[in-house]
């Protein structure tokens, strides 16, 4: 199971410290061996934070890069080669607050294809707006994303699927779990052989819940990560 933490626009140095807990707690952790978790700091903690898990079960990754491998005149841009000279394995793309920033599909395959050139794995997001699960237009949505997001790109074990309902991130709220199931195995029959994991609102109340929706592969976790005690937590809970 992967357990991501994707810290969004939050961490200064000094949230670095939290990370020492969850290693304390994996190191006795009965089930690390199938564990993976994966840290998503804001770019400025992604090298100081690859040395401090330096040899330890926890691994890095970005939240966005430029789609352009070579530099250039991008202002406040960073692209996926520098991401990986300072320590990230993965990246996140298309998750839904770039996409309601102006990122469209044809760009997130752009960034998709320029991280795994460079040698970086993708957690590819994907999800609906409530509007479009009141149209009852999801796995249109969806499918859209997918064959857009993928598109020339052939099929490897580099790229995790997150999926993640936009009105789901940050609202407390979680689809019902027969929906959710349906949801991804509809996408696990799209593309098979791909990893999916789900994100929006997972928290130690919910947790329990979720992990017993048996097709999902991980969790995406926004703000309970930021927490060392939710997110030790989850992993927990998950398991038990
Ligand atoms: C996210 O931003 O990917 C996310 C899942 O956020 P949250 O857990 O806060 O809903």
């Amino acid at each position: 199971m992967y357990f991501i933490a994707n810290w969004k626009m939050y961490g200064g140095l000094n949230s670095l410290n939290s990370l020492h807990k969850v290693n304390k707690f994996l190191k006795t952790f009965r089930k690390k061996k199938v564990v993976k978790i994966i840290y998503c700091p804001p770019s400025t903690l992604i090298r100081p934070m690859s040395k401090k898990l330096k040899n330890l079960n926890i691994e890095v990754g970005a939240q966005n890069c430029h789609e352009q491998q070579t530099y250039g005149p991008f202002t406040g841009s960073i692209n996926s080669i520098m991401l990986k000279s300072v320590g990230a394995k993965y990246v996140i793309i298309g998750h839904s607050e770039n996409r309601q920033n102006g990122e469209t599909d044809k760009l997130i395959n752009l960034k998709i294809k320029s991280a795994l050139k460079a040698g970086l794995k993708v957690i590819f997001c994907i999800g609906e707006t409530i509007k479009q699960k009141r149209k009852k237009i999801t796995k249109q949505v969806l499918n859209k994303q997918i064959k857009l997001g993928l598109y020339k790109i052939k099929k490897n074990n580099k790229i995790l699927i997150a999926y993640e309902p936009v009105w789901s991130i940050g609202t407390g709220l979680i689809p019902k779990s027969n929906e959710l199931y349906d949801t991804i195995n509809f996408i696990k029959k799209k593309i098979r052989n791909f990893k999916i994991i789900y994100g929006g609102s997972v928290n130690p109340k919910n947790i329990h819940e979720l992990k017993s929706i048996n097709n999902i592969d991980g969790f995406l976790i926004g703000g309970a990560s930021q927490d060392p005690k939710k997110f030790i937590d989850i992993i927990k809970k998950t398991y038990n």
